[in-house]
């Protein structure tokens, strides 16, 4: 999953707020995550790759905002 995805996400309103059920308005910090997993036996190591976002609600009287790199899971498909 990459920024356009969470862009697009955002602008198509796709990206429901868990608490108001609301589209999320904003997000913020956007970065993405590369890091190696060492199994130690010998083969080689694996690559997990991800992103980590702070999604921020945005609506009104909604506080909702949260840190995670599980954001694909706000998006809702038609
Ligand atoms: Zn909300």
């Amino acid at each position: 999953m990459t920024l356009e995805m969470l862009k697009g996400a955002i602008n198509d309103k796709k990206m429901l707020c868990p608490k108001c059920k609301q589209p999320v308005q904003k997000y913020d910090n956007f970065v993405e995550m590369v890091s190696s997993v060492w199994d130690g036996a010998g083969d080689s190591g694996t690559e997990l790759e991800g992103s980590k976002v702070t999604l921020i609600c945005g609506n009104d009287g909604c506080g909702w905002k949260e840190r995670t790199e599980y954001w694909e899971s706000y998006i809702v498909e038609d």
